[in-house]
């Protein structure tokens, strides 16, 4: 008796360690898959401006358009958009891979973030011109300061104010209020444009996912932008949200911790 209970003893650990040995398995092979998934998804990104870049060279190289330098010009133009969209792409994907490898180095300094927020606008009101969409901002008469890296949160900011004027529809405006909190310091970046679908909050801040297929194509945009500012928001203490209505527009929200003001 005392024999066969032995045995079961060890037939039950066995079987455990068998479950865990699974799981483990499941865990690397779902790891895996992300991986694979991630490398497809990457490649296929960086060769369709590739694929433009040489169309548009092949085309030149033949010389067939010698006599006619408007035409030439024209897919000169072709040409460096998708060279500038390809070093966006892979300027965002080596930002992704160094915060998720935890190697981003930030610099943190005392820093007034309605300035910040003001060079942001002054930076974006070409984009927004073109767009036709009209930048407005409100923030408390006095500095409102925040310990951060300027050039990220400028980052996170070009992002924030550029997807608000691309979402929005011609003639919109987009209102950026900063405002203090008990906790500490919060700005809305708010529009009245296309809005986002309940559900799709994963794709927003997802790698290389916009919420429709079709932005990509009217707006260009690598899909990664949000998924860099949540990573930032994040180092510096901080979050990133967003509440939205379909066809009414959205306001994505940051919020910075309570800092020496
Ligand atoms: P992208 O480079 O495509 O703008 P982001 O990560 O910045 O990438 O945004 C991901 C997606 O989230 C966008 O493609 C769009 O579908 C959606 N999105 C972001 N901001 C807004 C907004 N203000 N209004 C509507 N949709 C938005």
């Amino acid at each position: 008796v005392e024999c066969s209970t032995i045995f079961l003893g060890f037939y039950r650990r066995g079987l455990d360690q068998l479950d865990a040995l699974r799981l483990e398995r499941d865990r690397v092979q779902a790891a895996y898959d992300v991986k694979s998934q991630f490398v497809s998804v990457v490649s296929h990104e960086l060769r369709t401006p590739l694929t433009s870049i040489n169309g548009a060279l092949g085309l030149l190289r033949t010389g067939a358009y010698a006599g006619d330098p408007e035409k030439a010009r024209s897919i000169l133009e072709v040409a460096h958009k998708n060279s500038m969209r390809l070093s966006a792409l892979i300027n965002d994907l080596l930002d992704l891979q160094k915060l998720e490898a935890g190697h981003m180095s930030y610099s943190f300094d005392r820093i007034d973030l309605p300035d910040l927020v003001e060079e942001s606008i002054e930076s974006i009101s070409g984009f927004a011109e073109t767009y036709g969409v009209k930048l407005e901002f409100t923030a408390p008469p006095t500095a409102v300061f925040i310990s951060a890296d300027r050039a990220r949160i400028q980052q996170v900011l070009d992002n924030l104010l550029s997807n608000a004027v691309k979402f929005s529809h011609r003639g919109g405006t987009v209102e950026i209020r900063l405002e203090t909190t008990a906790n500490g310091t919060r700005l809305h970046v708010r529009d009245h444009g296309t809005g986002i679908p309940e559900g799709a909050r994963e794709k927003v801040f997802g790698k290389f996912s916009q919420v429709d297929s079709s932005d990509r194509r009217a707006h260009g945009g690598t899909g990664l932008g949000l998924a860099i500012a949540q990573e930032i928001m994040q180092a510096h203490g901080g979050s990133i949200d967003y509440t939205s209505q379909i066809g009414k527009g959205t306001t994505f929200t940051i919020d910075f911790p309570q800092d020496v003001q």
